[in-house]
């Protein structure tokens, strides 16, 4: 099970099937549809109720091991604004530091607008703050950022950093992966530390058939994208303080002439939603996908598919849910006519609840689901439709 690059900093240690964390319990919905329906909508209802389990108060692991460097986190920012991504991962990096004994720091780079963000990294968790300060760089430039980060890097020696998976922080982290000489295990989903302190990145591999392990044996610091919306930032806590250490940058020499900056808003409706109702190709047409919609309003979700539908042009592709659309998250997540490919199921998996109906008992979405009914969507969805407008349930 040891398979590596030649000459590669980084090499796979362990391949296995993704996890499955979930506990279906699954009724036969063919014979009586309103049974079914009602049961369902329950479910929905149930898990809607449920009490927010993942900002719970941090509860601190006890160490495995001791390891000199700390634990870092770049900070991802346009000028003044965090990307939130950032703060998702502190909460991760946090757990890390706190098994391997050692501080969780965050790396700041950029110009005068850029400090008002230290304050708020010190309120989101980091005890201390590098901030490199690249004076008229206040946002991303990848020559100058990596020449900072590697600054700050090569001086003081952490054990590993942790990059958001935003395209700016992805790129920075394989151009000063290359700086500092070290290996950059990208996309990952979970994190260890193992008994020797070395820190073990997990993430989909294979089009998602399969989870690999890497780890970075032997250069330091190890370097790590992860995926965002896979973990949940720490409580913020207002007035919290923490160290700074400033670092000015003078080599600011650059060959990209940037001539305008235009921030795209671009909201994530599927991200921000708590119910998410799914469709994929059991749905048969473009528009029995109004169906869907129907179900969705009634419950206050919206409506995100699978690729192959994003793929026929039937639904916009900023709805595709799974490992090359949108990782979701809400409350509670139905599948309707959606098999449960490997691929769907990496971005459904952080969802609170899972819910699925379909026609097939051994479709793969019944082993990761909460709750399933095995049936007709054309005759269980109008009939919770209906339940939902006469205010039956
Ligand atoms: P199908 O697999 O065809 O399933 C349709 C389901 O509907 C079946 O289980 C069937 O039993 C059920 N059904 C049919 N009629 C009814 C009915 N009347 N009532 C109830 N159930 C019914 N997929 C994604 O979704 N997101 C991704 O991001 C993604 N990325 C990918 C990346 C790569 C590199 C690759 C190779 C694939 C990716 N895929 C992705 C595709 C993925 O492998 C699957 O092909 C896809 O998820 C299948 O979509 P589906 O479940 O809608 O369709």
């Amino acid at each position: 099970d040891k398979i590596g690059l030649a000459g590669s900093p980084t090499k796979v240690i362990k391949v296995q099937p993704p996890p499955k964390t979930r506990k279906a319990e699954v009724i036969d919905g063919k014979k009586d549809v309103e049974k079914a329906a009602k049961w369902f909508l329950d479910k929905i209802f149930e898990a809607l109720k449920e009490e927010e389990s993942t900002l719970k108060e941090y509860v601190k692991p006890k160490p495995k091991v001791k390891v000199n460097g700390e634990i870092w986190v770049y900070i991802d920012h346009i000028g003044e604004k965090p990307n939130r991504a950032s703060f998702e991962i502190m909460g991760e990096a946090r757990r890390i530091a706190d098994l391997m004994d050692t501080s969780l720091s965050a790396a700041i780079v950029g110009g005068e607008a850029t400090k008002s963000l230290i304050d708020e990294v010190f309120e989101y968790g980091a005890d201390k703050v590098y901030f490199a300060e690249t004076k008229g760089f206040d946002k991303y430039d990848n020559e100058v950022y990596t020449r900072a980060l590697s600054t700050l890097i090569k001086k003081y020696k952490p054990e590993a950093v942790f990059f958001p998976g935003t395209r700016n922080a992805r790129e920075l982290a394989s151009t000063t992966a290359i700086e500092v000489n070290t290996g950059l295990i990208a996309d990952c989903t979970n994190f260890d530390v193992d008994d020797k302190g070395v820190l073990l990145s997990t993430r989909p591999d294979f089009g998602g058939k399969e989870m690999s392990t890497i780890v970075c044996p032997r250069h330091r610091p190890v370097m790590v994208t992860v995926r965002a919306g896979v973990f949940m930032p720490l409580p913020k806590v207002p007035g919290r303080k923490g160290e700074l250490v400033r670092e000015e940058i003078d080599d600011l020499f650059t060959r990209l002439k940037v001539l305008d900056y235009r921030i795209i808003e671009k909201r994530n409706i599927l991200a921000e939603a708590d119910i998410v109702i799914g469709v994929g190709r059991g749905i048969r047409s473009p528009e029995n996908i109004k169906m869907a919609e129907e179900l969705a309003s009634l419950l206050g979700g919206v409506v995100g598919v699978s690729k192959p539908l994003a793929d026929m042009g039937w639904y916009p592709k900023d709805r595709q849910v799974g490992q090359t659309g949108t990782t979701i998250r809400p409350k509670v997540y139905i599948a309707l006519g959606i098999s449960g490919a490997v691929q769907h199921l990496v971005g459904i998996l952080s969802s609170r609840k899972i819910g699925a109906i379909n026609l097939d008992p051994s479709a793969p979405i019944f082993e990761n689901c909460d709750f399933g009914v095995v049936g007709d969507i054309f005759e269980i969805v109008p009939k919770m439709i209906q339940l939902l407008k006469n205010k039956e349930v």
